[in-house]
Order: C-alpha cells, then structure tokens, then sequence
C-alpha cells in the first residue's frame, strides 16, 4: 500500500473524529460516526492478513495510523487500538469455527475489543480470577465479572479472558455481543477518553470450543506473544499522538498569544520557548523510540519484548510531561478547554494506568535487564 493509499482511506476518518472530538469528550459519548468511518475505511483491517480480507499492514503503519487519530480524538484511537489488539489476538489463533470472524474484523462488519480486566486482580491483565466451567452441552460457561471494557455495549465481539474449566491456565473466548449472558453492568465516566464507553461488563455465556481463541490453557502465551506486542505499541502511539497534539497547540497558543504592552508574544519569553523545547524533544525522542519498538516487531532480535516493555512506559510518561507542560505555557487559557489542550491532558492520564500500566512495565523492565524471570 502506498502511503498516499494510506491517506486515502485515513484522512475522512481523522476529518470526522478531529470535528467530534470536543463534543465527544464533553458529553462523553461513543464516537459513532468516526468508528462509522473507521468500518468504512478498512482501516479495522489494517494489520489483518490480506487472505483473510486485511489490508496486510505492518506495525510502521499501524503506529502512524494509530498516533494520527489519537491526534485528532483520543477516544476513537483508544477504541481503534482495542479492535485491533482483540483481532491480532484472534488472527494469531482463529477460533476453529468461526471462519467469519476474521474478515468480518478486518472488512468492518464487526468491531471487537478485549474484556480482561477483573476487579479481582485489578491491573494484573494476566491473572483472571474468573473461572469457566464444563457446561452439559460439552463446552464451557463462563461465569467473568469485568471491571473495565472499551467499547462495551458498542463492540460486536469481544476477547474475554477466563481460568481455563478444562486444566490450569487461561482460556480466551471471542464471545459475540448477542450471546446470551453479555451484558453492561455499570456507567462509567472517565476523567479522560470520555468517549471510551470502557463500562463494567459481565459475561455469563455458554461458549463452545470452537470460539476458544488458541489452545486450551493457551491464553496466557497468546497474551504475550500477540496481545502485549501489538497492545503496548498501540497503546504507546497513542501516547504519541496526544503529545504531538499537545506540543503543536502549545506552539501556535503560545506563538499567536501576544503580550501588546511589549509588543511580543508569549513565545519569544525565553522560559515558555524552553519549556516549547522541551516538549518538542520529548516528542522527537518518544517517536523514534516507538518507531525502534516497531523495527523490532517487524524483524524480532533478542531484545524485541524488552522494547515491547519499555515503549508503552516510556511513551505514557512522556504523554504526562508533554501535555502537563502544554497546561502550563499555555496558562488560563488552557485552563479554559477551548485550545482542546485540557483534553489532551486528561486523555494522557489513561495510558500509565492500563495494563500494563506503566509501573508494572518498568518493574517488568527492570527484572528483565537484570536477567530475572519476568513473572
Ligand atoms: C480508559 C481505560 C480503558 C480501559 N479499557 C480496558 C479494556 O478495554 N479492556 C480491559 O481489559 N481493561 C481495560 N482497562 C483497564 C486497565 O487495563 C486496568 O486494568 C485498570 O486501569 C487498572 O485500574 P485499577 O484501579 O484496578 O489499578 P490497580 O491494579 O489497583 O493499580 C493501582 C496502582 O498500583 C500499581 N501497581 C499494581 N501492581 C503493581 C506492581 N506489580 N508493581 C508496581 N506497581 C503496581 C499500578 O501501576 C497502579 O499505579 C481500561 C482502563 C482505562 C483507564
């Protein structure tokens, strides 16, 4: 694919998501028409394999399609990231009897996310205490109570995560939104990524084994070789775009914002220019380290999962600074949420705490710099 291809299918949608993502944010509502555009775009497609209907991308492109729309709406990004780390996940695996399921994801028919967060075990993604049971029609109940979900009540499909009935370990199931036993149990509202819709569910359905996503007890491999790999990238892209968005609406504030009693603008004061910089570099540094990350998802080395560990911490901390220094040069008038800049703010402040967050990848970092097991 091209790279104006790309932009072909890209641009209507960062059109749509850029023009909602105010309004988005203050009612905190679901950004239906941009998702409605993301279906129409194949972009849900984008990683998917062409066989299967994808458009066959890598994780460059996915990184740029990523931060673009976390520049023009966090929360159609953060939905964006959540289908397609739930479709990586089920195209490393394909439920053996749903051979639909993989182009309907990648054609826009259906829209999918990860339900893996419990209240039991908080952010620790890789340990449900929920646990399925041998139902008598030979395949599972669940029985999962979900602490947070993106895009609940919205998706079509989502990737559950279960203590395996069958032996120890964990199942995935891709459980379609109108099975019987799928349901929102909780509202929810977000200091940031209002539009999310990242409410508390309840899964409470039978599932056979030909919805399991790979093996029995598999789900904990599948979790780090396909959802932690292509999730933390996503996750760090969107970092990045909320920065770059921040950085640039500092810049033109603080460069259009004049002082007229020393007929000069905010920006020629040296300490806002410094702090400008600062930002900037923060911003040109966490790019390259995202694009490093993707050059070793794309050609796997020793160190490709310590990169897979470090790019999500480094890229929330760095979307922490940035947007909380974009705040501060840009004074009341950021304060006053019409430069958007206070969105961006609150929308970076969910990237450190998803799983996993960004203190558990600096200890998991750290352990694996050190050579100790990670887990
Ligand atoms: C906007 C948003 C969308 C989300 N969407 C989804 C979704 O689609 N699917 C899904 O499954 N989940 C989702 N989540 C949930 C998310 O992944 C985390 O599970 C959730 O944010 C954890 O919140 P908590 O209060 O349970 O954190 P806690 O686990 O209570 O953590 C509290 C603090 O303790 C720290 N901590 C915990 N363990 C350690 C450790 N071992 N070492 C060091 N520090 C540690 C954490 O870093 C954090 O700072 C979403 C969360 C948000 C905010």
């Amino acid at each position: 694919m091209t790279p104006m291809e790309l932009s072909d299918r890209l641009n209507p949608v960062l059109d749509v998501a850029r023009s909602s993502a105010s309004k988005v944010d203050a009612e905190a509502c679901f950004p239906a028409e941009a998702v409605s555009e993301l279906r129409a775009s194949g972009l849900l497609g984008l990683t998917l394999p062409t066989d299967v209907g994808g458009l066959g991308q890598g994780p460059h492109e996915f990184v740029e399609v990523v931060s673009a729309i976390a520049e023009a709406c966090g929360s159609t990004a953060m939905i964006y990231l959540m289908h397609s780390a739930a479709a990586m996940t089920v195209a490393a695996a394909p439920p053996a009897g749903h051979p639909d399921l993989l182009p309907s994801l990648a054609f826009g028919q259906a829209l999918g996310t990860l339900a893996f967060s419990e209240p039991g075990s908080r952010s620790h993604f890789w340990a449900p205490v929920s646990k399925a049971a041998t139902s008598d029609g030979g395949g599972v109940r669940l029985d999962a109570r979900k602490s947070w979900v993106t895009s609940a009540g919205q998706a079509d499909v989502y990737v559950v995560s279960t203590q395996s009935a069958e032996q120890d370990g964990i199942d995935l199931y891709a459980v379609p939104s109108d099975a019987a036993g799928v349901a929102v149990t909780g509202d929810w509202q977000g200091m940031g990524l209002r539009g999310n819709a990242s409410n508390p569910m309840t899964f409470t359905s039978e599932a056979d084994a030909g919805q399991r996503v790979g093996a029995v007890g598999g789900g904990f491999d599948l979790m780090m070789q396909a959802v932690l790999p292509w999730f933390n990238l996503g996750n760090a892209a969107v970092s990045l775009g909320l920065s770059r968005a921040a950085a640039d609406a500092a810049v033109r504030h603080t460069s259009g914002a004049e002082l007229e009693h020393l007929s000069q603008s905010l920006a020629a004061l040296p300490t806002i220019r410094a702090q400008l910089a600062r930002m900037s570099l923060d911003v040109a540094g966490t790019a390259a380290y995202v694009e490093k990350a993707a050059a070793r998802l794309v050609e796997p080395a020793d160190d490709t999962m310590l990169h897979v560990l470090g790019v999500k911490a480094l890229a929330n901390d760095a979307a922490l600074r940035v947007t909380d220094t974009a705040m501060r040069v840009c004074g009341g008038a950021a304060f006053s949420a019409h430069l958007q800049i206070d969105r961006m703010f609150r929308d970076a402040r969910a990237g450190s705490v998803m799983a996993p967050t960004a203190d558990v990848l600096y200890d998991f970092y750290g352990k694996a710099i050190t050579g100790q097991p990670l887990f």
